[in-house]
């Protein structure tokens, strides 16, 4: 046993827990990580083989520039930026292609070229630029949800800026409800581009997702998207040593199975013994959280696990090594597919493409290159197979993903070094996360911002972080999570 009392103890090495244990740890405070997997990352992390590094879910990183939410973690704690490259996206729709350019004009002149330049298509934009920015910006500031208290109120409001506060009517509408604002509700091919964007970014339909949160879903393109050099491995080794020169320790393979509290101090009790601290922080999903909590804080947990569990997905993922010439003849390396106007998203109907860029030799060995192919799935499409019928069902949603890939690059995979298929059991076995649910909950009204699982769930020294928590999934949510967590942790 680890008789060192911790000032924090955090659970999990996720983004969610690594960024609240980076903050916490510049603060002063001593903090310890107990993460379960033999390496730190969670979704966001990464796997090594032959000379290749892949990201095992988040490939990209969102407004990580100097005054963006990513960027503020590493400005607050003075870690240098890790090296990325900015993107531009590419939208293949069944019957054109749409780049995202990250250049303001350029998509600004794109998205009218490809979707249409009629008064309503340019008042819509115009209308969507609007929001999103404000509310990008109370993100940049600081802005906290659920409301909580009275101090809540107020940070909202000078987050979100007085002269916008007249925004705040749009909270209760959905993104169908905009576009049927500007008459554009039937045009297919926009509502199809936007409603892929927005299943890709909060996990949502048009017709449920708050409009503020997929506004700020669609636009992160905007925000500015990265890839580090050497993906999440190049982000990993890039904090996680700034980390421990601050002083703070990392635990790995340790699998946290119980919490007790005899007050003030919390044991945690795991596969490498029992560890103590002051205070804790969950940064694993609400579900793992349920399920080694101690009793209070189980019950304050119970209503939101099970409003929850209906609302969750997983993924399957693709990953190849490929020689360099499978890929090199586009410039642009992360991709967005839709197959058919007509059919659901998930399962390849969309799917996301995500190549290393040439020369980042930490992704792949020189001449090579590392490509991940992602979709979201069903959870319950996946459960109760037999080991054969998985194994069957594995090949062919990885042969189908492959095929529509080559789409983008005909080629593709047909010399690959390395071809291996992640799906939700995957993400079971090496996340810990129940079922393989994966990047938190498809957001509607019912079970997001002012009815999201909050940080503080009114227990004493104890918190939530991550994508189970306000506001969601991605590493950009996560990071904004854990400057909330870290400044409530610091002032009590
Ligand atoms: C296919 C896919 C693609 C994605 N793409 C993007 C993208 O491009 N950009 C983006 O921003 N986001 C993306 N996301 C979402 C993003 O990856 C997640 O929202 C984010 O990484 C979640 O981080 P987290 O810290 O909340 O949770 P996790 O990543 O799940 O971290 C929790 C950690 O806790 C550990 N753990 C679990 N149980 C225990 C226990 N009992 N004791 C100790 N440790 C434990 C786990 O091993 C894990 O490391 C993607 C997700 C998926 C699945």
């Amino acid at each position: 046993m680890d008789t060192t009392t911790y000032d924090v103890a955090v659970i999990g090495g996720g983004i969610a827990g690594m960024a609240t244990a980076l903050r916490l740890q510049a603060k002063g405070f001593s903090t310890i990580v107990l993460e379960a997997h033999g390496q730190p990352g969670g979704c966001a992390g990464f796997f090594k083989r032959k000379g290749f590094t892949f990201d095992v879910g988040a490939t990209t990183l969102v407004d990580f520039g100097v005054t963006g939410v990513g960027g503020e973690l590493f400005r607050s704690t003075n870690i240098p930026l890790p090296e990325a490259d900015l993107l531009d996206y590419k939208l293949w729709l069944p019957d054109k292609e749409v780049t995202m350019y990250h250049d303001r004009t350029l998509w600004e002149a794109e998205r009218l070229v490809k979707f249409g330049d009629t008064p309503q298509h340019v008042a819509f934009w115009k209308f969507l630029d609007h929001i999103a920015s404000v509310f990008w910006n109370a993100s940049r500031n600081g802005i906290k949800l659920p409301i909580q208290n009275i101090g809540d109120i107020v940070q909202a409001i000078l987050a979100i800026g007085i002269q916008n506060i007249f925004l705040t009517r749009y909270i209760h509408w959905t993104f169908l409800d905009a576009l049927k604002k500007f008459n554009l509700h039937n045009d297919v091919v926009l509502r199809s581009a936007l409603g892929m964007l927005v299943e890709d970014t909060v996990h949502s339909t048009l017709d449920k997702a708050p409009l503020i949160n997929a506004a700020l879903g669609i636009t992160i393109r905007g925000a500015g998207i990265q890839r580090a050099k050497g993906g999440m491995k190049g982000l990993w080794d890039h904090l996680i040593p700034h980390y421990k020169e601050l002083g703070g320790r990392l635990v790995m393979g340790n699998t946290v199975n119980r919490v007790a509290m005899s007050d003030p101090i919390f044991y945690l009790h795991g596969s490498k013994g029992i560890f103590q601290a002051k205070k804790v922080v969950s940064a694993v999903s609400a579900e793992i959280t349920y399920r080694l909590a101690p009793d209070g804080i189980r019950k304050r947990l119970e209503s939101y696990v099970k409003r929850d569990r209906t609302s969750l997905g997983s993924a399957i993922v693709v990953f190849l090594g490929v020689p360099e010439e499978e890929v090199c003849y586009q410039s642009i390396t992360h991709h967005q597919l839709l197959q058919d106007y007509e059919k659901p998203f998930g399962n390849g109907n969309n799917m996301f493409i995500s190549v290393s860029s040439a020369g980042d030799h930490k992704s792949a060995p020189s001449g090579y290159r590392a490509v991940m192919l992602s979709t979201h799935c069903a959870i319950h499409e996946w459960e109760g197979l037999t080991d054969e019928a998985y194994k069957k069902k594995k090949n062919a949603i990885g042969d189908h993903l492959l095929n529509l890939a080559r789409r983008v690059y005909p080629d593709l995979g047909k010399n690959a070094v390395i071809y291996e298929v992640g799906t939700p059991r995957t993400y079971h076995k090496y996340t810990g996360r129940p079922q393989g649910a994966v990047g938190g909950v498809r957001q509607t009204f019912e079970n997001s911002n002012f009815n999201a699982l909050p940080h503080n769930i009114g227990t004493r020294n104890f918190w939530l972080a991550g994508d189970s928590t306000w506001p969601g999934l991605g590493t950009v949510a996560c990071i904004l999570g854990s400057r909330i967590v870290a400044d409530q942790v610091a002032s009590r």
